[in-house]
């Protein structure tokens, strides 16, 4: 296994987005092979409904990622906001490891913060709201006993409203909360933290009591795909044609 970590976010895999779907199976299959750990940081699908629901590309991403975790790669996942519904399932099928929305490792010696971004967004209050109560257990559980078709349904509704709820916030609504970062930053005692979900990558220099820390942000796959990539060496932005 090459001494290589690759992160990626953002995918929004969905049935009318064939050429990203090709394009992340491509990924899987030659860049993330060989390559000891691959870090998916939420919002891999568009929608999730559950795991029993078989509409493309869920089988094709599901065998591909199996493929990849059986070949030796250490795969792991974080749930973003349109994914959050990911399960066992899911995960016994295709051997990814599931992470906490906020996560502690040691990459190359460095103490990193990795999360999807959506916790980050502290100005957006009524999101913050929708987010607690979508992850009690009762209305994960309540969600998941509906029949898929009403779940697919809902799926289609709740995408377009916040297609027009989005329209109506404010650029600075949407993206992370400065003090939050840093408050965040202090209590993991951390100078790097890499996160996704505002599709605005960046790497930001902030100081973090009195030290230069770094906010890596990953960019959405949308024309081409985006990894950060690192090794003992360092990092590198690459993109995925
Ligand atoms: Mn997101």
């Amino acid at each position: 296994m090459k001494q290589e970590t690759l992160f990626i976010s953002d995918l929004h895999l969905r049935p009318i987005r064939p050429a990203t779907t090709r394009r992340f199976l491509d990924f899987l299959e030659h860049r993330a092979v060989g390559v000891e750990s691959l870090y998916i940081l939420g919002d891999l699908f568009d929608a999730w409904v559950g795991d029993d629901d078989p509409s493309p590309p869920n089988n094709a991403v599901k065998r591909s990622l199996k493929q990849l975790t059986s070949s030796g790669t250490a795969v792991y996942f974080q749930h973003g906001n349109r994914d959050f519904l990911i399960g066992e399932r899911f995960i016994q099928e295709t051997g990814i490891k599931l992470l906490g929305d906020y996560t502690l490792i040691c990459l190359y010696g460095t103490q990193t913060l990795l999360t999807h971004g959506d916790l980050l967004c502290t100005d957006d209050i009524p999101y913050l709201e929708f987010r607690a109560k979508t992850r009690k257990p009762d209305w994960r559980q309540n969600v998941l006993a509906k029949p898929l078709i009403l779940r697919l349904l809902y799926a289609r509704w709740y995408r377009l409203r916040s297609y027009f709820h989005k329209r109506k916030k404010t650029q600075d609504i949407m993206d992370v909360n400065q003090k939050t970062v840093e408050k965040v930053m202090r209590d993991y005692n951390v100078t790097r933290l890499i996160h996704g979900h505002t599709h605005r990558p960046a790497v930001h220099e902030i100081c973090i009591n009195g030290v230069t820390a770094q906010r890596f942000v990953l960019d959405q796959w949308d024309q081409c795909g985006s990894v950060l990539r690192w090794n003992p060496d360092g990092y590198r932005m690459e993109r995925i044609l």
